[in-house]
């Protein structure tokens, strides 16, 4: 077993509109496991995410003062 080549394998990238909390723009979130990163495609900014699986979907929490 090669745990770190499935943990590549569960990289994805999502934009989710209206996600961006400083301006409501698009935002560019890229998931790994345990964590999510978003960057907003308008005024770029930086937020760091909580993926958390609820049901059948994903539940993403922003977390403030995430800024990297
Ligand atoms: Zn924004």
């Amino acid at each position: 077993m090669n745990t770190e080549l499935q943990q590549e394998t569960m990289v994805h990238d999502v934009e989710l509109p209206n996600a961006c909390a400083a301006c409501g723009g698009p935002l560019a979130a890229r998931f790994t496991p345990g964590s999510a990163r978003g960057v907003c495609l308008a005024c770029r900014a930086i937020s760091a995410m909580t993926v958390s699986r609820a049901g059948d979907g994903l539940q993403i929490v922003q977390e403030p003062g995430g800024e990297a």
